[in-house]
């Protein structure tokens, strides 16, 4: 891969990861407000009511999942940019293939080929 290539999936990369660290920023505000608010709550000693309570829960629930969703593909992102420095980008970890553009143009973070990616699974 060329330079000029390399600069496009870095611009790629970067962008992502931003959005991804904007993404993350915000579920951990909204969810450390909530337990703020949970904290706060309660002072009449009375539960809520306990359709309430389950549906929090499960917001809450669905919120970390998410987070440890974009988490993981944050570290993705950042592993791919690292690579790019090391001149080590668009290398199969496992057959030490180059991964094709094709691949790497809708997941730019990829670090199999489709082959090992398939064996993998
Ligand atoms: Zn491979």
């Amino acid at each position: 891969m060329n330079e000029k290539q390399l600069e496009k999936y870095r611009e790629i990369l970067i962008k992502e990861r931003n959005a991804l660290q904007e993404e993350i920023k915000d579920l951990t505000e909204s969810e450390i407000q909530s337990s703020l608010l949970d904290s706060s709550g309660g002072l009449s000693g009375y539960p809520d009511d306990p359709g309430d309570v389950a549906s929090d829960n499960f917001e809450k629930g669905k919120d970390l999942e998410i987070l440890d969703m974009l988490t993981s593909k944050l570290e993705e992102v950042q592993t791919a940019l690292e690579k790019i420095d090391t001149g080590t980008y668009g290398v199969c970890e496992l057959c030490s293939k180059t991964i094709p553009q094709s691949r790497l143009n809708v997941k730019p973070w990829a670090k199999l080929c489709m082959k090992c990616r398939k064996d993998s699974e």
